[in-house]
């Protein structure tokens, strides 16, 4: 009988390109949507009919127990949270309620519910904020130091707390930044291969910032945060394989998965403003009103837990993720 899954958050990035990997190995996947007044959910047009969709909300423990009482899954996954780091400084409570409460709210639904259930938590790279290294690992102390990644950093310690309290299957996937032609517009690397679409192609209307102005300033102009910023950049497709690796482990952990590489915000506009021909620096400038009060220091993340112990190693360079993401963004804005 194939297995089923529960995936919380299936319209992110992760949770749809997870959907489509659990799809392709025989599962049965029931997604959760948060209810809204528009339906605008590009991620998962191509999984309708193919999935379940059920609306759940992680501010509500009883939608989320609902569906553990009701489908009995076999493996969750909550990609779900309030995902944006940048927007977590306007939101502080709000970020903390979803992206760190929320979490035991999935627990406590799976502990009483569905126990028997393998649970994979989307923690992050931000629960090391300010680390002084260069590679973190699974022993790399937790040092957060914004609220998206203090409110991670809690969601991070209640799956162990549910591992070792309850004995639930838990794993917790300390992912550095991945990205992907599904990466949502709050994120810079998207913002730059959709700001050299809009550019290439002229186009009059192009999509909003953070602050409500159009992505491209009439002469052609992106404007970004702190371009010296480096971040461990990886693609988002191979990091959901990573995913389903942990819970098909013998041992529930917490593993590491980075590229072990860093690039800067700069090297990001050069490699997509390049391969459309074009020269960054005659089109990007920086925005003091886009700087995080705090920068997070640079930091890789070293997977060699994963690749041991999961055979998982990323496989895209920075430079050919970048590219198929500008491909990507030119097919779309025209
Ligand atoms: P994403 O595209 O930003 O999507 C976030 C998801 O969370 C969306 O499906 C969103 O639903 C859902 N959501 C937000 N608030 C919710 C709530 N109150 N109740 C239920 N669902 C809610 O996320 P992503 O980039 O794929 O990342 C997936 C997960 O990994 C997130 O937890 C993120 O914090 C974490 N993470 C991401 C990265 C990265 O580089 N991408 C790195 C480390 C960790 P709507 O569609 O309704 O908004």
């Amino acid at each position: 009988m194939s297995k089923t899954a529960l995936i919380i958050g299936v319209t992110s990035q992760d949770g749809s390109y997870l959907a489509d990997l659990l799809l392709e190995k025989g599962y049965r996947v029931v997604g959760t949507i948060r209810r809204n007044t528009t339906y605008d959910k590009p991620n998962i047009q191509h999984l309708i009919g193919k999935i379940t969709i059920e609306a759940a909300d992680l501010i509500d423990g009883e939608s989320i127990a609902r569906l553990l009482r009701q489908y009995q899954p076999d493996e969750v996954y909550n990609i779900a949270a309030q995902s944006v780091p940048a927007d977590s400084w306007s939101h502080p409570i709000y970020t903390g309620e979803v992206t760190a409460l929320g979490v035991v709210r999935v627990m406590e639904a799976v502990r009483h519910f569905a126990p028997q259930a393998r649970v994979y938590q989307a923690t992050s790279r931000e629960i090391y904020g300010n680390v002084q290294s260069i590679a973190a690992t699974e022993a790399t102390p937790i040092d957060a130091n914004n609220p998206y990644g203090i409110a991670k950093a809690y969601a991070h310690m209640m799956t162990r707390c549910y591992r070792e309290s309850y004995g639930l299957f838990a794993c917790g996937g300390i992912l550095f930044n991945h990205e992907s032609p599904r990466r949502s517009l709050h994120f810079v690397t998207r913002k730059i291969t959709a700001a050299v679409a809009c550019i290439k192609n002229k186009v009059a209307h192009p999509p909003l910032d953070e602050l409500g102005r159009p992505l491209v300033t009439p002469d052609g102009k992106l404007k970004l945060g702190y371009l010296d910023a480096r971040r461990d950049w990886g693609y988002a497709k191979e990091y959901v394989e990573a995913m389903w690796l942990m819970l098909q482990n013998d041992t529930p952990k917490d593993y590491v998965i980075g590229t072990n590489s860093s690039y800067s915000v700069a090297d990001a506009c050069r490699i997509a403003f390049a391969h459309a021909g074009l020269d960054w620096q005659n089109h990007v400038a920086s925005d003091e009103a886009l700087l995080r009060p705090t920068e997070i220091t640079v930091l890789q993340g070293d997977y060699s837990l994963a690749e041991k112990e999961l055979g998982w190693r990323p496989q895209t360079s920075f430079e050919a993720l970048m590219q198929l993401m500008v491909e990507a963004d030119l097919a779309l804005f025209k």
